[in-house]
């Protein structure tokens, strides 16, 4: 059942003006200039799968992809190695820790998990095919091109402050290394996946990203088919599994679409065959998703009836329920 385009901008006018109040939650730190963004920025778009493009707030103002790029090289990579293998060396569960957690991996045989935490994405990113670091980089960045529709471009200023402070993830990189799981040069590795979080884009662009995997794997705004159909339900599932950090299960629970955030303050949601809901705003709750993008696209998803678990129409019954136990008739 289509929506009608009216009705999504009232909603998205409406979760607009009930959240932008919110001012709880705090800019990402740990990445210097994240820190700098004007945290009241709150945007809010719609992209249908028809390509309706419905917007709120500050919709076309851009921020850093950041973690949400780990979908997009997942899809490159699913193209390049196909789904069993990244099931096999990368995982396809929950690891129920921080993103950037190295217990995850002790704790799971040097396994992954997952590609949407920081140790599965730097395992996906080193499965693109290359013969050189230049090459990888761009087909990471040629697909995200795909999916916007847009030529999205990389913020040198982000880069830079990435690439000089990321550590942590360097010696990430090793562990995988150490343990069979990085499949190209550690270090060239990072600085790929480093660069794939330091693109920008706007709430919009996300949402037609995120509506180019509701539509199946075609935008539905350039008409270009960017990845195959038959993955998207393993890409859907794996943001359904960690798209959330360690609230992803609660999210379901609450929200009911497959999701993915980012430390940058953007959040996606994918309602398959219909559309794609995307919100930035800069402050982060305690795990690293955005308050505002939150709760408006919970609030967005529940007034359009999106959630995944409920079924669309009432289910009839061919004969009267029966009587609950202990009643009388
Ligand atoms: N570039 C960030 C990092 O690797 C992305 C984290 C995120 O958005 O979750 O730490």
């Amino acid at each position: 059942m289509t929506i009608c385009a009216s009705r999504i901008q009232r909603t998205l006018n409406a979760a607009h003006a009930d959240h932008a109040a919110n001012t709880t939650g705090a800019n990402a730190d740990y990445i210097p200039s994240l820190s700098t963004v004007d945290p009241n920025l709150f945007g809010i778009a719609v992209v249908t799968v028809a390509g309706e493009v419905i917007e709120a707030g500050d919709s076309r103002h851009e921020f850093a992809l950041e973690s949400i790029s780990k979908v997009f090289t997942l899809a490159l990579a699913m193209e390049d190695v196909g789904p069993q293998v990244i099931r096999a060396k990368v995982g396809a569960d929950p690891t129920g820790l921080p993103f950037g957690s190295v217990m995850a991996l002790e704790l799971h045989g040097d396994k992954p998990l997952t590609p949407l935490v920081n140790a599965g994405a730097l395992s996906t990113t080193s499965l693109v095919r290359a013969s050189t670091p230049s090459q990888r980089w761009q087909r990471i960045l040629k697909t995200q091109r795909a999916f916007a529709g847009r030529d999205i471009s990389l913020s040198k200023e982000v880069d830079a402050s990435e690439q000089s402070t990321n550590f942590h993830n360097r010696a990430i990189a090793w562990l995988l290394y150490s343990a069979g799981a990085m499949y190209a040069d550690p270090m060239e590795t990072c600085e790929v996946y480093t660069r794939q979080c330091s693109t920008m884009v706007t709430t919009t662009d996300l949402a037609v990203m995120g509506a180019t995997l509701a539509a199946g794997g075609t935008n539905p705004v350039t008409g270009h088919r960017v990845i195959r159909d038959t993955y998207i339900p393993r890409i859907l599932a794996e943001m359904t599994m960690e798209g959330l950090y360690d609230t992803s299960g609660d999210w379901a629970y609450t929200v009911g679409l497959p999701g993915k955030s980012g430390v940058g303050g953007g959040l996606l949601a994918v309602a398959p065959g219909r559309l794609a809901i995307a919100a930035f705003s800069p402050p982060l709750d305690p795990v690293g998703n955005s308050v505002r993008g939150c709760a408006a696209i919970a609030q967005i998803a529940h007034d359009l009836g999106l959630n995944l678990y409920q079924s669309p129409t009432p289910v009839r019954t061919s004969q009267a329920a029966p009587a609950p136990p202990g009643s009388s008739t």
